[in-house]
């Protein structure tokens, strides 16, 4: 289903004959946006069927977000006809699978409905949409690795109706100078559609050049206060400094989209993709976000194309266990901060506050005495959290991971090698993205043939082990000195754990400390956490409980059997003792050369 614009007759017969010409050659995605009911409209032309049974199915999660969704509640109204717009019978095994009795038809049709989806009207005309392709693209079983085309019409009464994603155009791989006339895009496999996010309708957009590709940034949502030169700035510093690290930069184009909403400050987390990155609510451009946009960049590379082998091509109901998140993840964070301050985006005694923090943070963990970096990722599907298991961050330990490796190369071959190489080696490896990943030992063998010794005793108890980690000694190779404050500072603790659920419609409560903040207000676990202060959205309530100082109070609204109850939860509260990372200013000279060869990348 497709409502062509106004355009001139020539033009419009041409575009006509090209997306039927996609959509007898191609599996063809057809949307149509319906903004009076928040659905997509879906059809999906299936040709070169030879199966009696087609299946199609919805993936269970997004890639870069290592949580299981249902995200089939969202689709509705499935059916298939054949070209002659016969209907085929429909059979439903299971919650993710639809089975189309196609009996050899040689193409044929699925549409479906996607509810519950992000689309705005202002003053009933629509006015924007966004779109995720895991929630919205079903995949034909057995082909995903065919090119496929998409092609977005606009919703009826919409004034203006944009499209910007990283996908390639169909006239071509050259981009218009802005995103806007074109809504026709094609992609090498169903993995790279359903990467590309795609922002429709009104938004602001500026774009700049670097390593010689055009990078857009594009604004959504409630985004007149945002200093726009300010965060183009940034982004434009961050993709300097990070394809000047690779060596050039592997896409036709990248987008950075954001979401702002009023009164939030810094990056809410983002999601990282081939071609773009989506980042959510700002609206202050603060260091917090220069962080998370300096993180999603450096995955481009790192986890979407530098990536364990079973991150791509993607099983997308059964999720993949790689014990290599916190490489994906962990080191990007390193790089992310130790790339921004060769950038210039932060001082030399930023980044040494940073790593002192990201320090406090771990060694204030007792679960990092019990669980591995390994374990942290192999088992993230356990947890369901995106973020580690058994309390263990992978990013924290990750990051500081990275930070013991490379320092420890540094130092055995005085400064001729380093993690720079190993991640260079990796994206050699990778054929620089149009190979497979690599093997799950693979990073382990790369520290060891660039710094030209065994360091796998090393790599077993910084990565593999529930040892302390040997933070100081790393530190001091490059004439720094780690201390621990003995004043604990007190910080907020919620002394309960709470995780998405399947549907990604409440924070469910999987743990409550005894006696803590959480049980004395009444928590329990099992409740549904549906909004904290009569806010719902999810993203805003894990902010707001991580934001709030002890001893406030706070509105949890909880659903508990099915019976909605409100408490009234005062923050608790935990010491906690910092760590510093400082200058040693007697450290030997060769100390001193090793720092500034590490902070200078030269
Ligand atoms: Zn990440």
């Amino acid at each position: 289903m497709r409502f062509p614009r106004l355009l001139p007759l020539m033009l419009l017969l041409g575009l006509l004959c090209a997306t039927a010409a996609n959509a007898q050659s191609v599996i063809t995605y057809h949307v149509a946006p319906s903004v009076a009911d928040k659905t997509y409209h879906i059809q999906l032309d299936i040709p070169h069927n030879q199966d009696p049974i087609v299946r199609v199915q919805i993936p269970v999660w997004s890639p870069g977000a290592y949580i299981v969704g249902d995200y089939a509640a969202n689709i509705a109204d499935l059916s298939a006809t054949d070209a002659a717009h016969k209907p085929l019978l429909v059979y439903h095994p299971d919650q993710n699978t639809w089975e189309i009795a196609a009996h050899g038809a040689p193409s044929l049709s699925v549409q479906y409905t996607v509810k519950n989806v992000d689309l705005e009207a202002v003053d009933g005309a629509p006015r924007r949409g966004h779109l995720t392709g895991p929630r919205t693209y079903l995949y034909v079983v057995g082909r995903k690795a065919e090119p496929v085309a998409l092609s977005i019409s606009d919703p009826p009464g919409a004034k203006v109706w944009r499209i910007a994603t990283s996908l390639d155009p169909v006239e071509g791989t050259a981009n218009p100078g802005t995103f806007g006339t074109v809504h026709d895009f094609a992609a090498p496999s169903y993995d790279v559609l359903a990467d590309a996010p795609v922002e429709m309708g009104d938004f602001a957009e500026d774009m700049f050049t670097a390593a010689g590709k055009p990078h857009y940034v594009v604004l959504y949502g409630q985004h007149d206060n945002v200093d726009r030169k300010k965060l183009v700035d940034i982004c434009k510093r961050v993709a300097e400094t990070e394809t000047g690290f690779f060596g050039g930069a592997p896409y036709h184009r990248y987008v950075f989209e954001f979401r702002a909403a009023n009164g939030r400050t810094g990056g809410g987390g983002g999601l990282e993709h081939l071609g773009s990155a989506e980042i959510g609510t700002i609206t202050v451009v603060d260091d917090r976000l220069r962080f998370v946009i300096a993180h999603e960049f450096f995955h481009l590379w790192n986890v979407k194309r530098i990536r364990p082998f079973v991150l791509g091509p993607f099983n997308y109901v059964d999720p993949p266990h790689t014990n290599n998140l916190w490489e994906s993840e962990g080191v990007t964070d390193y790089y992310a901060d130790l790339l921004s301050h060769r950038g210039g985006l932060i001082t030399n005694d930023d980044y040494l506050k940073h790593l002192g923090e990201t320090i406090t943070t771990l060694q204030n963990n007792p679960a990092r005495l019990k669980v591995s970096a390994d374990e942290s990722s192999w088992h993230v599907w356990d947890a369901n959290n995106s973020q580690g298991y058994g309390g263990l961050s992978y990013y924290t330990k990750g990051e500081m991971v990275g930070l013991c490796l490379d320092l420890k190369i540094r130092q055995v071959t005085g400064g001729q090698r380093s993690l720079d190489d190993v991640m260079r080696a990796l994206w050699g490896q990778v054929r620089h993205g149009e190979g497979p990943g690599y093997g799950e030992d693979d990073i382990e063998k790369t520290v060891n043939r660039i710094s030209g010794q065994d360091l796998s005793g090393f790599y077993d108890l910084l990565a593999r082990s529930h040892e302390e980690m040997p933070l100081a000694d790393c530190l001091a190779y490059m004439g720094l000195t780690l201390t621990r404050s003995i004043q604990p500072t007190v910080v907020s603790d919620l002394q309960m754990n709470v995780r998405p659920d399947r549907q990604f419609s409440a924070l469910v409560v999987n743990s409550v400390e005894p006696d803590g903040a959480a049980a004395k207000a009444g928590v329990q676990v099992g409740d549904r956490l549906q909004a904290v202060n009569g806010v719902t959205d999810m993203r805003a309530m894990f902010q707001t409980l991580r934001a709030t100082a002890p001893g406030k109070t706070l509105t949890l609204s909880l659903l508990r059997n099915g019976n909605p109850v409100d408490v009234t939860y005062t923050m608790g509260s935990r010491d906690q003792y910092p760590w510093q990372v400082t200058v040693n200013p007697s450290a030997p000279s060769e100390a001193v050369r090793l720092r500034q060869q590490w902070l200078s990348g030269k």
